[in-house]
Protein backbone atom coordinates (compact mmCIF):
# COMPACT_ATOMS: atom_id res chain seq x y z
CA UNK A 1 0.00 0.00 0.00
CA UNK A 2 1.06 3.68 -0.38
CA UNK A 3 2.32 5.48 2.15
CA UNK A 4 -0.24 8.66 2.44
CA UNK A 5 -0.20 11.54 3.91
CA UNK A 6 -2.54 9.94 6.70
CA UNK A 7 0.09 7.64 7.26
CA UNK A 8 2.34 10.34 8.35
CA UNK A 9 -0.59 12.27 10.19
CA UNK A 10 -0.75 8.57 12.37
CA UNK A 11 3.34 8.85 12.96
CA UNK A 12 2.73 12.41 14.08
CA UNK A 13 5.69 13.17 10.87
CA UNK A 14 3.33 16.24 9.92
CA UNK A 15 1.00 18.02 12.29
CA UNK A 16 -2.73 17.62 12.74
CA UNK A 17 -5.28 18.99 14.97
CA UNK A 18 -6.56 15.74 16.64
CA UNK A 19 -9.93 15.42 18.05
CA UNK A 20 -10.24 12.17 19.44
CA UNK A 21 -7.74 8.95 19.46
CA UNK A 22 -8.09 5.33 20.69
CA UNK A 23 -6.47 2.25 20.43
CA UNK A 24 -8.18 1.62 17.61
CA UNK A 25 -8.58 4.70 15.43
CA UNK A 26 -7.33 8.41 15.22
CA UNK A 27 -9.11 11.36 14.70
CA UNK A 28 -8.73 14.51 13.21
CA UNK A 29 -9.80 17.94 12.05
CA UNK A 30 -10.23 18.14 7.95
CA UNK A 31 -7.47 21.03 6.25
CA UNK A 32 -10.31 21.94 4.42
CA UNK A 33 -13.49 22.09 6.32
CA UNK A 34 -16.86 21.66 4.77
CA UNK A 35 -19.35 22.08 7.48
CA UNK A 36 -18.34 23.82 10.66
CA UNK A 37 -17.24 20.62 11.88
CA UNK A 38 -15.25 18.44 9.58
CA UNK A 39 -13.71 15.63 11.11
CA UNK A 40 -12.11 12.54 9.55
CA UNK A 41 -11.23 9.01 11.48
CA UNK A 42 -9.04 6.30 9.92
CA UNK A 43 -8.51 2.96 11.59
CA UNK A 44 -5.17 2.78 12.70
CA UNK A 45 -5.09 -0.88 11.27
CA UNK A 46 -4.65 0.77 7.61
CA UNK A 47 -7.09 -0.13 4.46
CA UNK A 48 -6.73 1.78 1.72
CA UNK A 49 -10.45 2.72 1.26
CA UNK A 50 -13.96 1.33 2.19
CA UNK A 51 -13.80 -1.27 -0.52
CA UNK A 52 -11.17 -3.36 1.07
CA UNK A 53 -13.40 -3.86 4.53
CA UNK A 54 -15.08 -6.96 2.12
CA UNK A 55 -11.29 -8.36 3.48
CA UNK A 56 -11.37 -6.98 6.31
CA UNK A 57 -12.61 -9.24 9.92
CA UNK A 58 -15.85 -8.02 11.12
CA UNK A 59 -14.35 -7.43 14.78
CA UNK A 60 -11.82 -4.76 12.88
CA UNK A 61 -14.83 -2.61 10.94
CA UNK A 62 -16.98 -3.37 14.40
CA UNK A 63 -14.15 -1.84 16.33
CA UNK A 64 -13.94 1.17 13.82
CA UNK A 65 -17.64 1.70 13.74
CA UNK A 66 -17.61 1.86 16.88
CA UNK A 67 -15.36 4.32 16.88
CA UNK A 68 -16.38 6.45 14.48
CA UNK A 69 -19.73 6.97 16.77
CA UNK A 70 -17.88 7.94 19.51
CA UNK A 71 -15.79 10.73 17.97
CA UNK A 72 -19.15 12.24 16.85
CA UNK A 73 -20.48 12.16 20.77
CA UNK A 74 -17.20 13.52 21.46
CA UNK A 75 -17.32 16.60 19.26
CA UNK A 76 -20.92 16.87 20.83
CA UNK A 77 -23.17 16.05 17.01
CA UNK A 78 -25.24 13.27 18.31
CA UNK A 79 -27.98 15.47 19.62
CA UNK A 80 -28.55 17.68 16.12
CA UNK A 81 -26.84 14.67 14.15
CA UNK A 82 -24.25 14.64 11.19
CA UNK A 83 -23.22 13.05 8.07
CA UNK A 84 -21.08 10.29 8.07
CA UNK A 85 -19.35 9.78 4.22
CA UNK A 86 -17.06 7.26 2.60
CA UNK A 87 -15.41 8.54 -0.56
CA UNK A 88 -14.40 5.61 -2.44
CA UNK A 89 -12.38 5.57 -5.86
CA UNK A 90 -12.49 7.96 -8.80
CA UNK A 91 -16.21 8.10 -9.00
CA UNK A 92 -16.22 8.31 -5.51
CA UNK A 93 -13.93 11.46 -5.42
CA UNK A 94 -11.37 9.52 -2.99
CA UNK A 95 -7.83 11.47 -3.18
CA UNK A 96 -6.03 9.67 -0.36
CA UNK A 97 -6.10 6.02 -0.27
CA UNK A 98 -6.24 5.43 3.35
CA UNK A 99 -9.49 4.58 4.28
CA UNK A 100 -11.48 7.46 6.01
CA UNK A 101 -15.21 8.24 7.22
CA UNK A 102 -15.64 12.33 6.91
CA UNK A 103 -17.79 13.28 9.64
CA UNK A 104 -19.26 16.51 8.46
CA UNK A 105 -21.55 18.11 11.40
CA UNK A 106 -22.91 21.61 12.36
CA UNK A 107 -24.85 22.66 10.07
CA UNK A 108 -28.38 20.91 7.65
CA UNK A 109 -27.18 19.04 5.70
CA UNK A 110 -28.73 18.85 2.23
CA UNK A 111 -29.39 15.72 -0.25
CA UNK A 112 -28.54 14.55 -3.28
CA UNK A 113 -25.00 15.30 -2.76
CA UNK A 114 -23.04 17.18 -5.55
P1 LIG B 1 -11.16 12.24 0.26
O1 LIG B 1 -11.31 13.23 -0.85
O2 LIG B 1 -10.04 11.27 -0.01
O3 LIG B 1 -12.43 11.58 0.66
O4 LIG B 1 -10.78 13.10 1.55
C1 LIG B 1 -9.50 13.52 1.85
C2 LIG B 1 -9.66 14.68 2.80
O5 LIG B 1 -8.40 14.90 3.40
C3 LIG B 1 -10.07 15.99 2.15
O6 LIG B 1 -11.28 16.45 2.74
C4 LIG B 1 -8.90 16.93 2.41
O7 LIG B 1 -9.30 18.24 2.71
C5 LIG B 1 -8.22 16.27 3.61
N1 LIG B 1 -6.79 16.48 3.67
C6 LIG B 1 -5.89 16.36 2.65
N2 LIG B 1 -4.65 16.59 3.10
C7 LIG B 1 -4.76 16.82 4.43
C8 LIG B 1 -3.81 17.11 5.44
O8 LIG B 1 -2.60 17.19 5.22
N3 LIG B 1 -4.30 17.29 6.70
C9 LIG B 1 -5.62 17.22 7.01
N4 LIG B 1 -5.98 17.42 8.27
N5 LIG B 1 -6.55 16.96 6.06
C10 LIG B 1 -6.12 16.76 4.79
Amino acid sequence: MEDTIFDKILRREIPAKIAYEDDHVLAFHDLHPQAPVHVLVIPKKKQPGIQAFSGASSEDIGAYMVAVAKVATHLGLDAAGYRVVFNQGKYGQQTVAYVHAHILGGRQMEWPPG
